[in-house]
């Protein structure tokens, strides 16, 4: 075993990371130089029964708004091309479709035979591990960001970030549901070719002004070439949560038009529930029960 592997393995043990939930977020340009693959790295991990949750995003499978509807505040001032030529989504995903930026380690754990990859046709995560089957099937394309309920229900979870920071951060998208933002709606076809709802992270390029909020929670450490952030799952979400909620500005990026941070920092979409679920989702509510949905304002 080479050096930069032994300091990976003394900080799992400094940490206690053994036999915990990860939700790993990172580069692996600066470890590459000393670490053979993304498979050496993957199987240290899981040979101390880690499990890891990644982020394997795509994009591409979105359809034009549907405009009845109403949705405001939205952010989705701009329609991308890439949308006149929408694929049905069936849950299946080939994860040569995941987006370069998640990183090589997110795209190969999401290759794996043994992962499990969420069913969301933009926003989904991948998982491997003990624990991976159990979290990952609870993401629906409504329900985007169900994986995390189940880690704040574990009080030994933690959010790893190396060589990356927090604006990669897909859990803070969480924590701005948690204090009352909306998640912002877009549409996929689903296999039969009906036009259905899924929920998506908004912009996330501000988020790195929350850092010296989370000092405390934070543990720094080096190994080979690269920087490891381990912050504890549920007290950072709370900790975000807390601070968004009492200081929404802190996430907007530095993009002065931002429509996704204009919208998100004031609540994020409302929208009548009554009018979703008649026009478009009938016989099919599972996804999208009246009273589950969190923080639905009534339209205007
Ligand atoms: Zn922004």
């Amino acid at each position: 075993m080479n050096k930069s592997l032994r300091e990976m393995e003394a900080v799992i043990k400094t940490y206690s990371l053994s036999h915990t939930i990860l939700c790993l977020h990172m580069s692996f340009n600066r470890l590459s130089r000393l670490i053979p693959s993304p498979e050496t790295f993957i199987d240290l991990l899981l040979f101390h029964g880690i499990t890891l949750i990644v982020p394997a995003h795509r994009y591409g499978n979105q359809v034009h708004d549907v405009h009845q509807l109403k949705i405001l505040q939205n952010g989705n001032d701009d329609q991308p091309e890439y949308m006149n030529n929408p694929q049905p989504y069936s849950g299946d995903m080939d994860p040569e479709e995941i987006s370069p930026l998640m990183g090589i380690v997110a795209r190969r754990i999401a290759k794996r035979g043994t992962s499990h990859i969420g069913f969301h046709p933009e926003n989904a995560f991948a998982g491997i591990g003990p624990a991976a089957e159990k979290i990952i099937k609870t993401q629906t394309p409504w329900n985007v960001y169900a994986p995390y309920d189940i880690l704040m229900e574990d009080t030994q979870a933690r959010i790893v970030l190396i060589d990356v920071d927090l604006s990669k951060a897909t859990p803070i998208h969480y924590a701005e549901m948690k204090a009352g933002r909306n998640p912002f709606i877009r549409w996929y076809k689903d296999s039969t070719n009906q036009v259905k709802p899924m929920r998506v992270g908004g912009c996330s390029d501000g988020f790195e002004q929350c850092r010296p909020y989370l000092k405390d929670l934070e543990s720094v450490c080096q190994t080979g070439l690269s920087t490891w952030r381990i912050y504890p799952f549920q007290a950072f979400i709370n900790r975000m949560s807390d601070l968004i909620g009492d200081f929404p500005e802190i996430t907007r990026c530095d993009k002065p038009m931002c429509p996704r941070c204009r919208d998100s920092i004031a609540g994020g979409p409302y929208f009548s529930f009554f009018s979703i679920s008649s026009h478009l989702l009938k016989g099919d509510h599972s996804f999208c029960e009246r009273g589950k949905v969190m923080g639905i304002k009534s339209s205007k």
